[in-house]
């Protein structure tokens, strides 16, 4: 089991990583618990990811990050926003099933459900 300051810095070196490659600059990377979501983006150019994201595989990773990056460029999942996900992370459809699970089920949320 990592630390938060483990699973903080993993995070946040592979967002600077993709940030890079995207070319793109988010103002500001937060790594949080987060039980709904596996990360989001504001406006602001804020990102903010789940801190448990860092225990989940590295492609999968890739995909939520680039996923909320590539928001810096194009606000919306339109045409284009799709068309650049797909060229930095081709199997991006296998990632939104998985992605699309979370929360994962704990009895609380399933009591609500
Ligand atoms: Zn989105």
């Amino acid at each position: 089991m990592r630390t938060p300051d483990e699973r903080r810095k993993i995070l946040r070196e592979r967002v600077a990583s993709w940030a890079r490659r995207l070319n793109v600059q988010p103002r500001q990377v937060r790594v949080q618990r987060m039980t709904r979501k596996w990360g989001s983006y504001s406006t602001a150019g804020v990102v903010t990811l789940a801190a448990d994201l860092a225990d989940q595989n590295l492609d999968f990773q890739d995909f939520v990050i680039v996923h909320e990056l590539l928001h810096l460029r194009v606000p919306n999942h339109g045409k284009l926003f799709k068309a650049l996900l797909t060229a930095h992370v081709p199997a991006w459809q296998t990632y939104q099933r998985t992605k699309a699970k979370r929360p994962t089920p704990t009895n609380e949320s399933a009591a609500k459900r």
